[in-house]
């Protein structure tokens, strides 16, 4: 029996990175996960079949949530094979290399699409549904509290959207007895960031530099942050901006 038996998850962006990382904790902890993924259907069984394996249980659901109307989608899916809901972790999300001086509009909008708005429309469909002491745990960034990497400028835009609507989820669906929370990672060694992070040990110790431990982040560190949300223990938090950074932001 672990701390989330009887409950069922739904994990967005869970075939790779952060997101597997989040989904194979809450299946370890007992909850049945939806495992989430955009394009990669291998890698989310691959997902499954490691909660699987851990004894845990979980299925995989596609959607792309740059599509109009994907949040829809992937609801509708979610309730046909699902019994309800107690647990939603928004963790899909796209980066960019473009800055401030360089971006389009159409990768602008992408960005705020699968960032801000796919979030925002499945916390909606969900919320309804969301038994007593349900949680809503939303992945930010902690560029959303430092300017030091100006690059990030409109990626930090979009998950600071984020960390406003997590505040306001908050009041609105307190009443409700579910917490909303935003977990915000430091630099995580996932791929995303392989190209770059694992170019030089000179681009690795500078990124490790950024926390105060002195090393690059895991996904299994955000997990046990998001566990610790989801679990009873973290029924008394909500509305709040969680530093999962390693002391980034000292
Ligand atoms: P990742 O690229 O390894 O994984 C992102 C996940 O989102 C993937 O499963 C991908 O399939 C999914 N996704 C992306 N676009 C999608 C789309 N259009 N439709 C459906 N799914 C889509 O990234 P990660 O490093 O694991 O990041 C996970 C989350 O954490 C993201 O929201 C990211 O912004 C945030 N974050 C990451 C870091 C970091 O250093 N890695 C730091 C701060 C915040």
């Amino acid at each position: 029996m672990g701390v989330l038996t009887g409950r069922t998850a739904l994990v967005t962006g869970a075939s790779r990175g952060i997101g597997r990382g989040i989904a194979e904790r809450l299946g370890r902890d007992g909850a049945r996960v939806a495992v989430h993924y955009g394009s990669n259907e291998a890698a989310a069984k691959e997902t499954v079949a490691a909660i699987e394996a851990a004894g845990g249980s979980a299925f995989e659901i596609r959607a792309d949530l740059a599509e109009p109307g994907a949040a829809q989608g992937l609801w509708e899916e979610f309730e046909a094979r699902a019994d309800g809901l107690d647990i939603l972790v928004n963790n899909a999300g796209i980066g960019t290399s473009s800055a401030f001086a360089e971006i389009e509009e159409a990768e602008f909008d992408r960005l705020f699409t699968v960032n801000t708005k796919a979030p925002f429309f499945l916390a909606q469909l969900a919320a309804p549904r969301l038994r007593e002491g349900g949680r809503i745990i939303n992945i930010s960034s902690g560029v959303t509290r430092t300017t030091l990497l100006p690059d990030l400028m409109p990626y930090a835009m979009t998950k600071s959207a984020l960390d406003v609507f997590t505040r306001y989820l908050a009041r609105v669906l307190g009443p409700r007895g579910i917490t909303a929370n935003t977990v915000a990672p430091g630099i995580v060694d996932t791929d995303v960031n392989a190209e770059w992070l694992r170019a030089s040990d000179e681009a690795w110790a500078g990124a490790a530099a950024f926390s105060v431990l002195g090393k690059v982040g895991t996904p299994a560190e955000i997990a046990d942050v998001v566990a610790f949300l989801a679990s009873p223990d973290g029924r008394w938090v909500t509305g709040q901006w969680v530093d999962a950074t390693g002391g980034s932001l000292v």
